[in-house]
């Protein structure tokens, strides 16, 4: 069997570095995955060959025994290649999890249990909601067990029958060379049994969807991705097999007030001249309510004052981070005749050299 080239498998130049390798890989397997291409034996190659070529590409070591010395290098170092699908699948399992959707629930394989797909619900949630934690009731729309055939797919009182073609395996051997591949049975699709009467509720998919309630509570102190699993709310599983989670990817809404840095909030909190030189005694918002706050006398602009364990509750441990206060000072852009009065007065008690009036609008106008 004439081997060939896992740079041509995966049709990347010889320098291609490991995302373009993996981005070539997901395309190639995307394109020739067995659930979309069933019956076809040429795509079912491609993608074996696409899944060998990208285990030995992504690996630094198999990689750069393969640029020297090519497959028998590999084959001298113990790599033989795949034995089957299911180890494609194993090895794989992170990139078809990205790629077949949340979880990746994978078709087939036989009459086996197995566990229902996960699946993924974002929700967007209220920057003091991710800050405190919260409780919220959503509802969500998913596959369940149809209720008149508990899954079996079968109409009640029939039963499937046992797919000759595989003896009820699901899985029938090809032979390629010196490989032996166990595929899914063209027959019965994997399924290792044939439904003769559908279940009329269900039209013989065993799950039915529905709408549901579901609690979801959050932790304080989780941010934009943060994920929840809820346990066994995904979608149910095959031939009793148990149900898959669902996952809720959180989406944290900007605050008008807050910015978010880690678990440490910052508040602006904009003063006046006359209150950054002497001082003043504020209430600023905080994330539980405005709280009391004096900017000393002499406070710069653009000063930081943290203020310890006033910040967002750390995620899965103790504590809070800090509340820290943004002091910006505030040049008054117009000024009254007595406020320019005195602040020239204030120049020259400094001794600092200011610009001379300006005349206003109206002043130029009358001369006065
Ligand atoms: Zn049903
Ligand atoms: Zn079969």
């Amino acid at each position: 069997m004439i081997k060939i080239d896992y740079y041509e498998a995966l049709g990347v130049e010889r320098n291609a570095d490991g995302t373009t390798i993996k981005k070539a890989y997901r395309k190639k397997a995307y394109e020739y995955h067995p659930d979309k291409n069933p019956d076809n034996p040429e795509a079912e190659e491609k993608f074996k060959e696409a899944a060998e070529a990208y285990e030995v590409l992504s690996d630094e070591e198999k990689r750069s025994l393969y640029d020297r010395f090519g497959h028998d290098g590999l084959k001298r170092s113990g790599f033989s290649g795949f034995q089957g699908f299911d180890d494609i699948f194993s090895s794989f399992g992170d990139i078809f999890e990205d790629f077949f959707g949340f979880g990746g629930g994978r078709q087939g394989g036989g009459t086996h249990a197995q566990k229902g797909a996960n699946l993924r619900y974002d929700m967007e949630i209220e920057f003091l909601d991710a800050a405190h934690g919260m409780e919220k009731e959503v509802e969500v729309e998913k596959f369940v067990l149809c209720g008149a055939c508990e899954g079996s797919r079968s109409a009640p009182g029939k039963d499937p029958v046992i797919c000759l073609q595989c003896n009820g395996t699901g899985k029938v051997t090809r032979s390629q060379g010196f490989f032996a591949i166990a595929v899914a049975c063209p027959v019965c699709h994997g399924e290792g049994v044939k439904i003769t009467h559908p279940c009329k509720k269900c039209e013989g998919m065993g799950q039915v969807p529905e709408k549901k309630k579901l609690l979801i509570k959050t932790p304080g102190g989780v941010d934009t991705g943060s994920k929840l699993r809820l346990r066994g709310e995904g979608e149910p599983g095959r031939n009793g097999g148990p149900p898959g989670d669902l996952y809720v990817v959180l989406h944290v809404k900007e605050s008008d007030v807050f910015k978010r840095y880690d678990y440490d909030v910052v508040v602006d909190v904009p003063v006046t001249f006359s209150q950054a030189a002497l001082g003043v005694d504020l209430k600023i918002p905080s994330l539980d309510g405005e709280i009391d706050f004096t900017v000393p006398a002499g406070t710069q602009s653009e000063a930081l004052h943290r203020i310890s364990g006033e910040g967002i509750e750390k995620l899965n441990s103790y504590g809070r981070g800090d509340l820290i206060a943004h002091i910006i000072v505030k040049t008054p852009e117009k000024l009254t005749k007595e406020q320019e009065k005195l602040l020239r007065d204030l120049a020259e008690e400094d001794g600092s050299s200011v610009r001379p009036h300006q005349k206003g609008f109206f002043e130029k106008l009358t001369g006065k």
